[in-house]
């Protein structure tokens, strides 16, 4: 209880501290599980407004007193002082038992590699070659687990040059690993291990489209298994991204996302496990600036169909072993 009354008391300060003096409406803002309603909401509308008009040196200024972060391009800064603006308010409406805003206590970031040419030409039959996860804790935004397999090629088990150049990923790696089914069967304990779906709620989250839809859809028709229902949705994070910070699609590539947020890439471009870290330290960045990452795309008859966001939030079912197609 004196915990909770010095929580409410912590936010209200920094609520203070995001100062309100503007009378003008700013951006809309979505509440989670709120009504609009609630008068938090005009409050936070308030206080965008004044955001709004600040420019790049005093949204510096502001960050810096609130301890933030203050590296990043205008509209990053913004974005960022008005979700932690936002966050404080909801936090105090959330003590008093109001609203709260989060959906998952886990996200999975994953990031397959798979077998390519120089240009894929076209029908080119991808086989997946690396299954990473990294497993991040919503609440404290800690990368708390990983996994790694490389995985044996079956159609094509010859890997080209430039597949290699590429990826990182030899010959000789792919040859000592396990085949597909077998690497999905120790993926779905890791999960079951972690009681992902059971106990806590998540989510997958990939670095685009095609993770789910081309790449493991792929793999599940050549290795004659039915496309896993635990990987049928997913966070798609540059849309999460692009609709969040309000930048095209353009920029949405994994390097843009990190540049724009003042990030630079850790580790080797094109090997999954780095790739899944550094997409999580994106996820985890837009965690704290507020932005309440959901399942935003999922798999209908092999087609990516878009969850809108006026949907009920999707969470991922419990995995399960994989299914034979035969
Ligand atoms: P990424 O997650 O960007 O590392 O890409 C995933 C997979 O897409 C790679 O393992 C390749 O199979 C394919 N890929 C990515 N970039 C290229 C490229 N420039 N040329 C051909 N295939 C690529
Ligand atoms: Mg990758």
């Amino acid at each position: 209880m004196e915990e909770q009354k010095e929580n409410i008391q912590a936010a209200d300060k920094n609520v203070k501290k995001c100062g309100t003096t503007s009378s003008s409406v700013g951006d809309p803002v979505t509440p989670s599980r709120g009504e609009f309603g609630d008068p938090v909401y005009k409050e936070i509308a308030l206080a965008n407004g004044h955001i709004n008009r600040m420019d790049r040196d005093e949204l510096r200024l502001k960050l810096a007193e609130l301890k933030l972060d203050t590296r990043g391009v205008k509209d990053v800064l913004r974005k960022r002082l008005k979700s932690h603006c936002k966050k404080q308010k909801l936090l105090v409406a959330a003590a008093e038992g109001g609203v709260t805003d989060t959906y998952y206590d886990f996200i999975c970031v994953v990031d397959f590699e798979a077998t390519c040419e120089e240009s894929n030409p076209p029908g080119f039959l991808h086989e997946i070659i690396e299954f990473p996860i990294v497993l991040v804790n919503t609440r404290t935004l800690h990368i708390v687990d990983t996994f790694q397999e490389y995985v044996k090629p079956e159609l094509n088990p010859k890997l080209s040059d430039f597949c290699t150049q590429l990826t990182g990923i030899t010959q000789e790696m792919v040859d000592q690993a396990d085949t597909f089914g077998n690497v999905l069967r120790r993926v779905v304990t890791w999960l079951q291990e972690r009681e992902l779906g059971t106990k806590y709620r998540y989510a997958l989250l990939t670095d685009g489209s095609w993770d789910m839809s081309k790449f493991l859809n792929m793999q599940c028709k050549i290795s004659r298994i039915k496309h896993p229902k635990f990987a049928k949705k997913w966070i798609n994070i540059r849309k999460s991204y692009g609709n969040f910070y309000k930048v095209p699609r353009t920029q949405t590539k994994l390097s843009s996302m990190l540049e724009k947020l003042g990030l630079q890439y850790e580790g080797r471009p094109h090997c999954g496990l780095d790739d899944s870290r550094n997409i999580a330290r994106i996820a985890t960045r837009m965690l704290q600036d507020g932005c309440q990452l959901r399942v935003n795309e999922h798999l209908h008859a092999g087609e990516v169909r878009n969850v809108p966001s006026s949907a009920p939030v999707e969470v991922s079912p419990p995995p399960h072993n994989p299914r034979s197609r035969d």
